[in-house]
């Protein structure tokens, strides 16, 4: 781990990055891509020392509240944000200042910081978005090796929705002759229709790889499973998408299982109500105060 002071936080499109890098070693993980340009090994984290700082004084100028996002390119709550509580500090400044907040992340220790993440949606909007993608836990514990399972996951989603904080799943990725089962995909919907999540988010029954993300995949299927490497390299070469065989047949048990179950699963749907800050109503606020 590392500190660097930084120029800027947040993005055009309101989006933070509180660490570069990240501990959780999934093994498809495509933030480790080259195109990224990391200056330093994925795993030695790099910790933004000033992110609640430049954050305060962005939200501070911004006119208009908005959703503030975290979590695309690395987990704010990977290992060491229990001693540094640099994601919490962040959130409390988006609390602080009335914006909404989409987190993204696959670890339980977002339960942590329950407190906060109720009181932004008091005010305006928190949505939670978790990704699952192995039912299978001891497979899931090759795949995502250092975060919390599945299951975990899903206990995670059930806090949340009793806490009635919406909650968004992306699926995937899904990997093709390891994941890419019915019995996967049933199992994780199920995981969802019990939690009661608001959407998922699906881009196909497949993996994307680069470079960079590519050899660190294949390194792992060689340790975790003899003799896959060379069936991808044959089938798929240096393609970017990897889609599955059972892509399409995946796809419309997804659809149709949302469908009967009222979770909304057209991509733009979901981004758009990630996108869409809500405050509260002076009536809602009275109520709650
Ligand atoms: S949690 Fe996300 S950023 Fe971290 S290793 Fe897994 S895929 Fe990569």
């Amino acid at each position: 781990m590392h500190y660097k002071e930084v120029k800027t936080i947040l993005s055009a499109n309101n989006g933070i990055n509180i660490y570069r890098g990240c501990s959780h070693g999934c093994i498809y993980c495509d933030s480790r891509s080259n195109c990224y340009n990391m200056e330093h090994d994925f795993e030695d984290i790099q910790v933004k020392k000033n992110a609640p700082e430049l954050l305060e004084s962005a939200l501070r100028k911004k006119r208009k509240k908005c959703m503030i996002g975290t979590g695309a390119m690395c987990d704010p709550y990977m290992h060491i944000e229990i001693e540094l509580d640099h994601t919490r500090k962040c959130l409390e400044i988006i609390d602080k200042y009335g914006f909404g907040l989409c987190i993204q992340t696959k670890s339980d220790r977002i339960l942590r910081d329950l407190d906060l993440l109720k009181s932004i949606n008091n005010k305006s909007k928190c949505v939670v978005q978790m990704t699952l993608t192995t039912y299978d836990e001891d497979l899931c514990k090759i795949i995502e090796p250092e975060v919390c399972t599945t299951k975990k996951r899903y206990q995670v989603l059930k806090i949340l929705r009793d806490n009635e904080i919406p909650t968004v799943v992306w699926l995937g990725p899904i990997l093709p002759l390891i994941n890419d089962t019915e019995e996967n995909l049933i199992g994780i919907l199920n995981y969802c229709i019990d939690a009661k999540v608001f959407g998922i988010i699906c881009f196909g029954m497949g993996l994307t790889l680069r470079d960079g993300n590519r050899e660190y995949f294949y390194k792992n299927l060689d340790r975790h499973f003899p003799g896959l490497k060379q069936i991808y390299q044959k089938k798929y070469g240096y393609s970017y998408e990897l889609k599955s065989d059972n892509n399409e047949k995946l796809l419309e048990i997804f659809h149709e299982k949302c469908e009967k179950y009222g979770i909304t699963h057209k991509n733009d749907d979901i981004f758009k109500y990630l996108h869409t800050y809500k405050e509260a109503s002076k009536l809602e606020q009275m109520t709650l105060f």
